[in-house]
């Protein structure tokens, strides 16, 4: 697939890509479809993103284009089988989407009726994407809370993966939960080196025992952090665009992705939150290359990262 990758991108040729295997590592489920999909359904146009300051204007945006139009259980379910037809037809086999611990509200507490949704929702749609069903912790709820679902997420054997998100410094006090996780057999992953350090992403990593890291970009401005992250195989789901809307980083063409993958960090490319920033892996791969500052055969073996990392 190699040939088929490069040459794809060399002619900015978006169908062919979509043809070729990629990974999406880093994808909040409800937020993993394609506006147009959701749009076409509710009869509505979301309209395109600005460049948000920080979290709290994405989230707000959201709340207004997009939250007030998909309800319920019915709008949940709607939601999830965006993102499985989404990775489907852009071409993404392996597929590692996480679900909050909230989210089992949608079904009336039951995280087995949640479970039996998804499997149907996985078969109906996306049969031959291999799915990794993740956990999804806030930093910012109690901790009681998250350890009580997160017990009931686990008994149902089903979930492989475990990730944080919210305030990156708060995702250390959940240690204990970490370690549950990785006794159950768990990819461990946290976002971590978005907002805050190099040293943070390290620390993260050495505390809550983490195989991925969820963006770590900021790892990128420690040299020996880099070597540490690449010695101990850790690799870093980074996100593109939602880095540059999220005024993370200025632009494709200055992304801190190049420096951490010419450091030797394994690097993937994914969607984060693909109904808001509506860039696709395969748009990603193109973004890069566009910008220049990746050769063709370095993207390549950045997806070939993405589909060995999830299995
Ligand atoms: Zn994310």
């Amino acid at each position: 697939m190699k040939h088929e990758f490069i040459k794809a991108l060399e002619n900015n040729d978006l169908p062919e890509m979509k043809k070729i295997p990629k990974s999406d590592l880093h994808n909040h489920a409800t937020r993993g479809g394609n506006k147009r999909y959701i749009g076409k359904y509710y009869g509505i146009t979301i309209p395109k993103h600005p460049k948000f300051n920080n979290l709290h204007e994405m989230n707000q945006w959201n709340s207004q284009n997009i939250k007030p139009f998909i309800k319920g259980r019915a709008g949940y379910k709607k939601r999830i089988e965006a993102a499985f037809v989404q990775a489907k037809n852009d071409g993404v086999k392996v597929l590692d989407m996480c679900f909050e611990i909230g989210e089992v509200s949608e079904f009336g507490g039951s995280v087995e009726r949640m479970v039996q949704a998804l499997k149907s929702l996985h078969n109906t749609f996306a049969p031959n994407v291999t799915f990794i069903p993740g956990i999804a912790l806030g930093s910012y709820y109690p901790m009681d809370e998250m350890s009580r679902g997160l017990e009931e997420f686990l008994a149902q054997d089903y979930f492989k993966s475990l990730d944080i998100y919210g305030e990156e410094e708060d995702a250390l006090k959940f240690k204990s939960l970490f370690r549950k996780a990785k006794d159950k057999g768990l990819i461990l992953k946290a976002h971590v080196g978005e907002f805050g350090s190099a040293e943070l992403v390290q620390r993260a990593v050495e505390e809550l025992e983490l195989n991925q890291v969820q963006h770590g970009i900021a790892a990128a401005n420690s040299k020996s952090i880099m070597r540490w992250l690449s010695d101990n195989k850790i690799i870093l789901n980074v996100c593109p665009t939602s880095n540059v809307y999220l005024s993370r980083v200025e632009d494709y063409n200055v992304h801190p992705i190049k420096i951490l993958y010419d450091n030797g960090v394994k690097v993937t490319v994914n969607t984060d939150d693909m109904i808001i920033f509506d860039a696709s892996v395969s748009e990603e791969f193109f973004n890069l290359y566009n910008a220049g500052i990746f050769a063709a055969e370095e993207l390549n073996e950045i997806r070939e990262n993405g589909l060995r990392a999830g299995i």
